[in-house]
């Protein structure tokens, strides 16, 4: 019962309903008030051309200031056919002539008139007409219609069953989504992942349900990724550590002389570990951001022209033609000159691992709106495009097991590194590829 009273849809119903009932209230009572003092002005109205209606026909009858008989017996006869009260009074207002409200009761909202009663431009008397506001029993009131039409109790409850209606309808309409998004998220958390939010409800909710469905596949995908990783890390630590271990067993037990090429091949697999542990280093300080940038005004093109020189060694005796096109104007910019040599070079030492011997490289830099634009572009292997939104992720390998075999290959994270390097520069990183075409990787500084 609490959980129902304290769900969405019975707050919002309940929200609904007094707000509907406050504003049907609202305009009930403050259409009453303007009914009720229209009327009474137009009551006033009607009492005060009364007044002057019986004064006029007063004044025809009466001829002097002192009544006759026979005009006292007319002023029982107005107060007859008039049926509200009035007194006339002599013209200095002091002495009361004539009262037809003798034996009336009082008036519970008294309202009185004076007019003057003028014969041949003298004045001779005044009557007084009486009022009670709070009655209208005049059988030929024209205002009798109007009061009848007063704002009904039928009404005013026939619109309280409507807005209840329709607060649950609204209510329902409102909450549903919410209900099933929050069934489905107790499904997602209980580990039940192929089921989505649906995409329903006000814009709002929608949004909030494409953004949880976006933020379910994208932990469904670190998930797999995660996976994949333990995987990766296990078989990339267990294979130079049982050949190390073979190695030195064999040594030990005098079955393998130590030799210097023997040695050499235990030196290798140490430099191949001590490599792997360097890049998972690399990679969690660059992805926790732990790295501080020790920023300078630096000259981009001797920058990237010094990493060509690094590289053309390696590049020659791959047989990959390896060059540099340099910009027509200066490139200065904020940077880690470090960091800038660290992404650079991964991107040339992917581009000459990946393109076949024969193949050509290009680096290079040109400045453009976002800043300075520094590119290496192969004509190798290429990534596939199912691939290619995935080069950056950690621990990613387009050819998982020909990377394995090929002792100099990392694990997949030097692209994950750049990434963060780049981004710690505020830039982005990207690239184009075709398979068999080859690629390019670029970034903005
Ligand atoms: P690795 O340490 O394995 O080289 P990277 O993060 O640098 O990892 O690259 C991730 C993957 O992207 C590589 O395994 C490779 O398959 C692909 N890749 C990177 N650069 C290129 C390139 N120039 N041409 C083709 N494939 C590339």
């Amino acid at each position: 019962m609490r959980r129902f009273i304290s769900g969405t849809r019975f707050m919002l119903f309940f929200s609904f309903v007094c707000l509907s009932v406050f504003l049907l209230s609202a305009m009930y009572i403050g259409g009453s008030a303007a009914k009720e003092r229209s009327l009474l002005e137009y009551r006033k109205q009607y009492y005060k051309d009364q007044s002057h209606k019986l004064a006029y026909a007063v004044q025809t009858h009466i001829r002097s200031e002192r009544l006759s008989k026979d005009e006292i017996q007319l002023l029982h006869h107005f107060s007859a056919v008039y049926t509200f009260a009035f007194r006339y009074y002599a013209a200095d207002g002091s002495i009361l002539l004539f009262d037809s409200a003798d034996n009336r009761p009082l008036a519970a909202e008294p309202y009185d008139f004076d007019v003057p009663i003028i014969v041949e431009g003298n004045l001779i008397g005044y009557i007084k007409t009486y009022f009670d506001l709070s009655r209208h029993d005049f059988s030929y009131y024209p205002g009798s219609t109007m009061e009848s039409s007063r704002p009904n109790a039928y009404i005013f409850a026939g619109l309280l069953i409507l807005s209840v209606f329709l607060s649950f309808v609204m209510a329902k309409k409102l909450s549903n989504p919410i209900i099933a998004s929050s069934k489905v998220a107790d499904h997602i958390a209980g580990g039940i992942r192929g089921t989505r939010m649906p995409v329903t409800g006000t814009s709002e909710m929608k949004q909030l349900a494409s953004t949880i469905n976006a933020l379910v596949t994208e932990f469904d995908r670190q998930e797999g990724w995660r996976k994949q990783m333990m995987q990766d890390l296990t078989h990339e630590l267990r294979t130079p550590l049982t050949s190390l271990l073979s190695r030195i067993d064999a040594i030990l037990d005098g079955i393998l002389p130590a030799t210097e090429e023997n040695m050499h091949k235990i030196h290798t697999e140490i430099d191949r570990l001590c490599r792997l542990v360097d890049d998972l280093e690399k990679l969690s300080e660059a992805e926790g951001a732990r790295f501080e940038l020790n920023i300078e005004q630096v000259e981009m093109t001797q920058l990237v022209k010094d990493v060509y020189d690094g590289f053309l060694f390696m590049s020659k005796g791959k047989g990959i033609h390896l060059t540099f096109r340099k910009p027509h104007v200066p490139c200065y910019a904020e940077v880690d000159p470090d960091r800038i040599i660290q992404i650079v070079s991964n991107m040339v030492s992917n581009a000459i691992k990946y393109t076949q011997a024969g193949g050509s490289v290009e680096i290079g830099l040109y400045p453009a709106d976002i800043g300075i634009i520094i590119y290496c572009q192969d004509n190798g292997i290429g990534i596939s495009k199912k691939e290619l939104s995935l080069v950056f992720n950690r621990f990613y390998r387009v050819d998982k097991s020909r990377r394995r075999k090929n002792a100099s290959g990392g694990i997949g994270v030097g692209l994950s590194i750049a990434k963060a390097l780049v981004e710690a520069h505020g830039g982005t990183i990207g690239v184009e590829s075709a398979p068999g075409k080859g690629s390019k990787f670029y970034f903005n500084i």
